[in-house]
């Protein structure tokens, strides 16, 4: 099915086509539609699966023409539970609302930076994209009011329960206008997402999209055997020698992430690390120069890089291997998919060799192993 038959504007098909966004993911098949005629929806959609563009294209076009007049009164809420999902999520409300003949505006606010920007930002604001905590600090400064809510997006509900926001979510809640409309989604459909399910949807289109299954064979694996010191060499060697334009290296400790990334930089190498310890404004600096291909080189812990969506990698490369296979697999699958082979490189030093044998055996697969003894890394 193509996007045409889905009820978007002709501004927005442009848009789609601008964004190389050829057809549209079966998620985006079923939300669409449902969401331009205003039903609640329920999407159980692992991350990955374009949900993102599947409330916002029709959030948008419902805003056409329907914005709220009175200043501070935010149209569209949009809950998240991380500050990088939020500034994500801004980004596709403002990629899209760039095509539309109504300016939208769109701000992503969350906490552990200061208040002072969000509070002035409010301003004609239509879209807000939010992490619960911050949001109640604005709402308690009456910089923002949610009286005039059209549709209210909770994104990766799942998380923002692990994470403890019930009880702040809870407060938003009930803030909200009786009447509208209400989006759901979740990776997970646990026992706590389904009860704000019941309380807050109301006959929901229920979408459940299961995971892609990871298709291994289409991951070209490599494996070196190398000593400690020589990572480091090896790293820069294959960077050059491959040509690699693009690459997420994992490290297994902030220390260590640091502490390639300045090697690279100090060898010509652009690098940059993104971890926990990394301000919110490095963090999202570094994430949005690696995925519009302006730094070459991105390295993360495993925390970090799970709540980011990167994918579709030519490379990745693991300076150290995680502790369990299930990570290892999960690294492994940003490159590879079926569009675009990619490589994915382990290091193994000899104290790795065992664990290395260990996670061969669960995923199934026995890697190609070179011996960097025989490159003349220097
Ligand atoms: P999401 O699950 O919303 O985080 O989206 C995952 C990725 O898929 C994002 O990088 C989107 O830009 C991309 N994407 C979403 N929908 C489409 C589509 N129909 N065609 C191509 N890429 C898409």
């Amino acid at each position: 099915m193509p996007f045409t038959s889905l009820g978007l504007s002709p501004s927005l098909l442009i848009a789609l086509s601008d964004q190389k966004y050829q057809a549209p993911f079966p998620i985006q098949i079923q939300a669409i539609p449902a969401i331009l005629n205003r039903k609640d929806v329920l999407g159980i959609a692992p991350t990955g699966s374009g949900k993102t563009a599947g409330y916002v294209l029709p959030i948008l076009m419902n805003l056409q023409g329907n914005t709220s007049t009175k200043n501070r009164h935010v149209n569209v809420l949009v809950l998240v539970p991380t500050r990088e999902l939020s500034v994500q999520v801004g980004e596709v409300f403002n990629i899209f609302s760039k095509y539309l003949p109504q300016k939208i505006k769109t701000m992503a606010v969350y906490g552990g930076v200061s208040i002072n920007p969000q509070l002035m930002g409010m301003q004609g604001v239509n879209v807000l994209v939010a992490t619960p905590g911050r949001l109640l600090e604005l709402i308690d400064s009456n910089a923002v009011h949610l009286s005039q809510i059209d549709t209210l997006v909770l994104d990766e509900a799942d998380k923002m329960l692990n994470l403890g926001f019930a009880e702040e979510m809870n407060k938003i809640f009930a803030l909200l206008p009786i009447k509208r409309q209400n989006l759901l989604f979740s990776a997970t459909l646990s026992d706590d997402v389904n009860n704000i399910n019941q309380v807050l949807l109301r006959k929901p289109l229920v979408i459940k999209i299961e995971e892609e299954i990871l298709n291994i064979n289409l991951i070209s694996q490599i494996g070196y055997f190398v000593s400690e010191e020589n990572k480091g060499p090896l790293l820069r060697y294959l960077i050059r020698q491959k040509n690699i334009k693009q690459v997420l290296v994992f490290a297994s400790s902030v220390y260590k992430a640091d502490n390639i990334s300045d090697k690279l930089r100090k060898n010509g190498i652009d690098a940059m690390a993104i971890h926990s310890k990394k301000s919110q404004g490095a963090r999202t600096e570094a994430l949005s120069k690696f995925k519009s291909g302006k730094l070459r080189v991105l390295v993360a812990t495993d925390l970090m890089a799970r709540g980011i969506d990167i994918k579709n990698l030519p490379h990745v490369i693991n300076y150290e291997l995680p502790r369990s296979p299930k990570d290892y697999i999960h690294r492994i699958g940003r490159t590879g998919r079926a569009e675009s082979p990619g490589e994915a490189i382990s290091f193994i030093s000899p104290d790795d060799q065992h664990h290395f044998k260990i996670i061969q055996k669960k995923m199934g697969k026995w890697v190609t192993m070179i011996d960097s003894e025989g490159i003349d890394l220097f």
